[in-house]
């Protein structure tokens, strides 16, 4: 791999700590610690990204690059750090965060000039560890470097994963915080993303008071990453919230359109740019239901349940606006911007449901509509994308009832079958106001409708064999989630088998990783 053209300019650019000391501490001021990675005597690849460390201009694999990959033994031009943030978890202030186990390696060029950083999660403590070790375990490894991957392949913006390996050390974890800890296996995971920047740089920097790095921020922040703005003074931060709103509305919007619940929204795990970040107990939506959330801890108030996403970003986007205000002292602005972000995001997740139904425009009963399918779906425990899958082959289908039983949790009785019939007659006729052809509103349904997702029981099957050192299912999940929207593995586009309904890590995670 080239690793020489690797750089730092954010260490250039910003206040530093420069002791590279890994005790926890708060670093005011700053905005990063430089820290070397702890390096492991034994590491094992198991997974090489090898595209996407063409396409970011790393270029091709070899073995003297393993070192790299978990952080030992690094060229004297990389040198590491962790950034500070804070953030709002759980809708409370929790002051100082940071990356308490991510440690950037810096940042590369390809051909044409786009930048990626580049960062291993799990190489060690940073003054961010927050009394916790820095590493990570393979399990929560390698869910987050197979659903990055997949939803880069479903089309969503997200940082991703470039490779995967064991540390070949032991971690010990208390999985269900049930004082029950367990060694596990170690892993690192090297992600890239175009800039790992959250709203919590912005909120450290704002409630120390510390404007004049908040402003140096934002500016970097505009300058490398939001090119296409070109006002000056205060109407440039005005634009650059306006368009962080705009990119955080539409990646919502994403997440609904193939059923994405992150579990959580802190805004510590909210990306400047608009990417999915930070994967920990999430989960695509096997049933669909507004109050699912993934997450155990979040079970109590269910916060981050998927109904409530589209909310939640816009509260955070708030504790943002808060942050900004530095900047943009014009409360009507801020709060005029957050209040269109409702309309905003509602119109355009209206837009998104018509296209998985395969309707060319938004009517207005439609909002009637979406609302009985919502009824109807919560009631027979319809599985979200399968349901969209049989409405595609709804002309050739003989049976409802038994196509609609093999996408369903429940028993569909009589009566349920009946409201099905009452649902697919309403849905034939509102078909009919489309002014496109049936062949090109199904070709719409195609393309925004997946056939494959990468569930959680399929992650923790793949967990289990790569735990016992086997890695065929690796494998046929990676060549799935490379093509989503076909069904290759016609076996693994299915609903959740039901052994699997209360296996923790197959519907249910706690934050343990
Ligand atoms: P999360 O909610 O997973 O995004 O984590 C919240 C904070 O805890 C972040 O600052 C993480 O970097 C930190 N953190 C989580 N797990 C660990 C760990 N094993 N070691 C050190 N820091 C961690
Ligand atoms: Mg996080």
């Amino acid at each position: 791999m080239n690793l020489k053209n690797i750089k730092q300019p954010f260490i250039e650019n910003f206040p530093g700590d420069f002791s590279k000391n890994p005790i926890q501490r708060n670093t005011p001021k700053v905005l990063f610690s430089t820290i070397d990675p702890v390096g492991f005597d034994d590491p094992k690849l198991i997974v090489f990204n090898e595209k996407l460390s063409e396409e970011i201009g790393l270029g091709k694999f070899d073995n003297s690059d393993l070192d790299f990959l978990v952080g030992n033994n690094l060229p004297e031009n990389i040198k590491t750090y962790a950034t500070a943030y804070a953030g709002h978890q759980f809708g409370n202030w929790a002051g100082q965060l940071g990356d308490g186990r991510a440690i950037i390696a810096g940042e590369i060029k390809n051909s044409e000039g786009q930048k990626t950083e580049i960062q291993w999660k799990g190489a060690g403590a940073t003054p961010y560890s927050r009394h916790a070790d820095g590493r990570a375990v393979l399990r929560s490894s390698v869910r987050e470097y197979l659903m990055s991957e997949a939803m880069h392949h479903l089309g969503i913006p997200t940082t991703r994963g470039l490779s995967l390996c064991l540390t070949g050390e032991d971690v010990v974890r208390d999985i269900m915080y049930s004082g029950n800890p367990q060694e596990e296996k170690g892993a690192v995971v090297v992600r890239t993303a175009e800039s790992f920047l959250r709203f919590g740089h912005f909120e450290l920097m704002s409630a120390q008071k510390e404007i004049d790095t908040l402003q140096k921020l934002t500016d970097f922040t505009i300058k490398n990453y939001f090119p296409e703005i070109i006002s000056e003074g205060e109407q440039k931060y005005k634009d650059f919230f306006q368009s962080v709103c705009t990119k955080t509305a539409d990646l919502m919007v994403e997440w609904f359109r193939v059923g994405f619940v992150h579990g959580v929204m802190n805004t510590d795990n909210m990306s400047i740019l608009g990417l999915t970040i930070d994967y920990g107990p999430f989960s695509m939506m096997d049933e669909y239901d507004l109050n699912f959330t993934p997450n155990t801890t979040d079970l109590p108030g269910r916060r981050y349940a998927f109904g409530k996403q589209g909310q939640i970003s816009q509260w955070n986007l708030w504790q943002l606006a808060n942050a900004l205000f530095a900047l943009i002292k014009d409360e009507n602005f801020l709060e005029q911007t957050l209040n269109s972000y409702g309309t905003y995001f509602w119109e355009a997740h209206d837009k998104m449901l018509c296209k998985k139904f395969g309707f060319d425009q938004l009517l207005e009963s439609d909002k009637e509509f979406f609302t009985n399918w919502q009824g109807l779906m919560q009631e027979l425990q319809l599985d979200y994308t399968l349901f969209f899958n049989v409405l595609e082959k709804l002309d050739a289908i003989s049976d409802l009832k038994t196509e609609f039983q093999n996408v369903s949790y429940t028993f569909l009785d009589e009566v349920k079958v009946k409201k099905l019939e009452n649902f697919i007659q309403l849905y034939s006729s509102r078909l009919q106001h489309n002014t496109i052809s049936r062949e090109d509103s199904l070709h719409m349904m195609k393309k925004t409708n997946p056939k494959f997702l990468l569930r959680n029981y399929l992650l923790f099957e793949c967990i289990e064999e790569i735990n016992q050192g086997k890695t065929q299912m690796l494998e046929k999940l990676t060549s799935a989630l490379e093509n989503p929207y076909e069904e290759i593995f016609p076996e693994l586009s299915v609903k959740r088998p039901s052994g699997y309904d209360d296996i923790s890590g197959c519907s249910m995670l706690s934050c343990s990783s």
